[in-house]
């Protein structure tokens, strides 16, 4: 390890909680990552010192924030290794970034026929938007199939792309299996075939280094409340080609060149995308975020969370039972599981009473359970700041839970 957990786990107040007079164990990152003091004191900071609606005014308070605002897009940008920052777009998450995408480069570019390709075991942020848009355009979404172990089943691709595929939409990391899917290979395949792809990172920033322009995908989306920020603010990375030639997505202030009532023109980018009073306080809370979790470096938090994983998957696989749900070559720090025949909220709640915050169900992710034939599972998702000690203490848990529902 090539940082101090200990001075790390200080950073983050709630793991000094207690819940049911037990200590507080969080393995929920995934659905949402706990946020260190470093982030909420930046977001207190505006709501006590800086108040002023971005570009919006000409005193200082609004200056402050306008500047503060704009750096965290150049944040962002390097961040992902973005090529300008007017590709960058400030969004509340990844389910608005993709929804913004169906819908503006739907009606750009999607007709009746069309087909867009997502897969089996994408989230339903990334799946209903595409739903939505065939509705609207009379077009077809196609499914690639993955295999019983969690992988895409690559070789189908080819089977599923047609003159018609518009654009293809795939996770970079699966909520529920951990997969890491091999999406730089999905984006030269679909490129062969001038399809743009669109990559849901929501699962993917917070564990390793991102490089859009490495990638050469056409769109990146994320959430800032998975990547140790806070809720209500996410980025859309798109090339400028296609957000140049995408309508605008909601109406409003910012958004606007010119506006009379015989017709409007829309601001340049990014601001076409960016309607109404920003995010502003959320959003320099995601640049605390992105200085914090760079501060400790992506490479360092990768090879600490595989650790980790591979340290609890090695303890869970000898019990009794316990069947993992996801065993990728290459997976993230998520561990779906189930045991014997106890249904996954049986086993949350038990493990809720004794302080372990895991998700259980079917972390909107319907299709993928029904594809596998399970109701759901319990996860658990570890972070940079959970420890060995602590999975020890959720498997004896878990053997404590089955022993008492067995
Ligand atoms: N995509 C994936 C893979 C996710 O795991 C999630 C959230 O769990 C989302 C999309 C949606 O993210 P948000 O709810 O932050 O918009």
């Amino acid at each position: 390890m090539s940082f101090d957990i200990h001075s790390i786990r200080k950073d983050f107040p709630i793991l000094e909680q207690q819940v049911y007079g037990k200590p507080y164990t969080y393995f929920d990152s995934a659905a949402t990552a706990l946020r260190p003091l470093q982030v909420l004191q930046a977001m207190e900071k505006i709501f006590r010192e800086f108040n002023g609606n971005p570009h919006r005014g000409a005193h200082y308070m609004s200056n402050q924030t306008t500047l503060a605002y704009e750096a965290v897009r150049d944040q962002v940008q390097h961040f992902i290794n973005a090529p300008s920052r007017e590709e960058i777009i400030f969004t509340k998450g990844t389910t608005e970034s993709i929804n913004l995408v169906a819908y503006s480069f739907g009606e750009a570019f999607v007709s009746e026929g069309d087909e867009i390709i997502i897969s089996e075991m994408e989230h339903h942020a990334n799946i209903v938007p595409w739903q939505m848009l065939a509705q609207r355009k009379k077009a077809v979404v196609k499914v690639l199939p993955i295999s019983d172990r969690g992988e895409l089943m690559l070789e189908k691709l080819d089977e599923l792309i047609t003159e018609r595929t518009k654009l293809m939409a795939f996770n970079l990391v699966s909520n529920v299996l951990g997969t890491i899917n091999p999406i730089k290979t999905i984006i030269e395949k679909a490129h062969h075939h001038n399809i743009p792809v669109l990559v849901d990172g929501a699962q993917g920033v917070q564990h390793g280094n991102v490089d859009v322009q490495d990638l050469d995908c056409d769109f990146f989306v994320f959430s800032g409340h998975k990547l140790y920020g806070p809720t209500g603010v996410g980025c859309l990375y798109g090339k400028r080609k296609w957000l140049d030639a995408m309508p605008p997505f909601l109406g409003g202030g910012e958004m606007i060149e010119k506006v009379s009532f015989s017709g409007t023109t829309f601001n340049a980018l990014p601001y076409k995308f960016e309607a109404g009073t920003p995010n502003f306080t959320e959003v320099i809370g995601l640049g605390a975020a992105i200085d914090y979790v760079q501060q400790i470096g992506l490479t360092n938090i990768a090879a600490y969370e595989h650790e980790l994983l591979e340290y609890a998957t090695e303890k869970l696989r000898t019990m009794k039972g316990m069947r993992i749900i996801g065993e990728a070559e290459n997976k993230a720090s998520v561990i779906s599981f189930l045991v014997g025949q106890i249904h996954p909220y049986d086993m949350g709640m038990f493990l809720d009473k004794m302080g372990f915050a895991l998700r259980t169900g079917h972390h909107c992710a319907q299709p993928l359970m029904d594809r596998l034939g399970i109701p759901g599972t319990v996860r658990l998702s570890l972070a940079f700041y959970n420890t060995k000690e602590e999975i020890d203490q959720v498997v004896k848990a878990i053997e404590k839970t089955v022993e008492l529902l067995s």
